[in-house]
């Protein structure tokens, strides 16, 4: 039996497919992240039945029940049905909404994604729902898919018809249906086989979807394997090393890449050193000038706005770490703004920022884009501080360029400048490991936990001290690494 997972599974990669099937048990545990997501999508649904009235729901639970339970529902032409499931020829499929039309003797199928726009998968996953409600001889009529409309603002109670939109999608996947066929054919064939198919691994594992088979497959790679750079040498670039058998960057012969982030990593491996342009260095570090702010904010975004004023997946700021420096190596002060209530703090944390931070020098962030969104959007929210985030922007460094342009590069760094991979190679002894909470989706979470369920004092006091301890490590280690750069420069 081939299932709509198992063939979009197919799509993205035919082990994929292969081991869901017959290796569920590599398959890891659904963790609080995964669930999460399980339990958004879940909540976009409950939200599009409500566009549907007159609507049944096969419900969640046993498939052989919610089987039995759709045939009656079909038979009868029940105007619209939820999670209908459907089940033979080979195929088996749950469809989110199916919409009976009546003048067409035919079903509509709707399928609800949490996302702000339609994908190429999404025609897939109906291309094969069609395949499947076809093969057990139903009529269909039109396809379409219900999404987040990001225009949608929140002004008290979620509006299902304001935040939901439906694009019909009839031609794009009766335009698929040839194709679905024979691919459905081949998924069918690829999963009965006995022996697990071997693939060239290129950026399927992750694309479009993670993978969770990937500590499986990944196992045996090195840890300085061409994986490790992934996206630079993008799925060519790994398709041809991997074509001539190299799987260890130390192993890409010279010439292959002559500019650009691959090629600085590469000379650095190949000589085992770390590359700096002094000069560059310099010059860039020369925009600086004391006193010098170290900002970093943390924010939540939530597909369905849990706040008035914001839209699907628009991010609240919720807490900034700032360290401020006088002078060169002089002392550090710190200082912080949480927000310990659910809304919109953005005055709150405005008017905090605006305490401290003085008239002069240098506001430094790392990939400064996210932090100069920020303050045009507290800006917004908070016209009166507008032009106190406009001069902070306007006095903004990005401590990130520096790497991001190749002016300091340690192999160790793996083509990335990300903060997490630049600070433990240049200043081990500060490490984001001890951290209960040492990612900025996971402080994310933690907040929105913090401040909208229904726990103990002891466990808010806990994420509270985690999120700070978070937060401040990010400054800190602007701090730090610009003191490096200073030294070598
Ligand atoms: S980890 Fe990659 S190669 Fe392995 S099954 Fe998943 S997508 Fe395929």
């Amino acid at each position: 039996m081939l299932t709509k997972s198992n063939y979009l599974k197919y799509l993205q990669c035919t082990r994929y497919a292969w081991l869901y099937k017959n290796r569920k048990d590599l398959i890891p545990e659904v963790d609080d992240d995964l669930q999460r997501v399980f339990d958004m999508g879940y909540e976009i649904e409950g939200y599009a039945y409500k566009l549907f009235s007159d609507g049944v729901d096969v419900g969640d639970g046993d498939i052989k029940e919610q089987i039995e339970k759709t045939k009656p529902l079909m038979v009868e032409k029940t105007p619209v049905i939820f999670q209908p499931t459907i089940s033979g020829k080979g195929l088996f499929c749950r469809a989110d909404i199916i919409r009976y039309r009546k003048e067409l003797d035919a079903w509509d199928i709707i399928e609800v994604k949490s996302g702000t726009s339609v994908k190429g998968i999404h025609i897939d996953d109906l291309a094969f729902q069609k395949a499947c409600f076809e093969e057990n001889g139903y009529k269909v009529a039109n396809f379409s898919v219900i999404y987040l409309d990001n225009t949608y603002v929140r002004k008290g109670a979620i509006e299902s018809e304001k935040m939901l939109k439906e694009d019909d999608v009839t031609k794009k996947v009766n335009g698929r249906s040839e194709s679905t066929e024979e691919n459905i054919k081949k998924a069918l064939t690829t999963i009965k086989k006995k022996d697990e198919p071997q693939v060239k691994i290129l950026r399927q594992c992750q694309n479009p979807y993670e993978c969770p088979f990937i500590p499986y497959c990944w196992k045996d790679f090195p840890d300085d394997s061409i994986y490790e750079i992934g996206g630079p040498l993008g799925a060519g670039g790994i398709e041809e090393l991997i074509d001539q058998d190299i799987i260890r960057t130390c192993d890409i012969p010279e010439g292959l890449y002559t500019a650009g982030k691959v090629k600085r990593h590469l000379d650095a491996v190949k000589d085992d050193v770390i590359l700096i342009d002094k000069n560059k260095i310099k010059e860039n570090l020369s925009r600086i000038s004391y006193p010098i702010y170290y900002l970093d904010y943390e924010t939540f975004g939530a597909a369905i706005p849990l706040l008035d004023g914001f839209g699907p997946y628009e991010s609240v700021s919720f807490q900034y770490s700032l360290h401020i420096q006088e002078e060169k190596d002089g002392p550090l002060e710190h200082y912080v703004f949480l927000a310990k209530e659910f809304g919109d703090p953005s005055a709150k944390m405005a008017a905090s920022l605006k305490k401290v931070i003085g008239k002069k020098g240098t506001i430094i962030a790392w990939n400064m884009s996210f932090e100069k969104g920020c303050n045009e959007e507290m800006g917004e929210r908070a016209p009166e501080y507008k032009e106190f985030f406009e001069d902070v922007n306007e006095r903004m460094y990005d401590l990130m360029e520096i790497f991001r342009k190749g002016y300091y590069v340690d192999q160790k760094f793996l083509c990335s400048a990300s903060l997490k991979k630049v600070l433990p190679a240049m200043v081990p002894e500060l490490s984001y490991d001890d951290l209960d909470i040492n990612q900025g989706m996971a402080a994310s979470y933690a907040w929105s936990d913090m401040v909208t369920k229904d726990m103990k004092q002891e466990e808010k006091d806990k994420i509270y001290n985690d999120l700070l301890e978070y937060c401040e490590q990010d400054t800190l280690a602007m701090v730090k690494i610009l003191e490096k750069l200073y030294q070598i420069s």
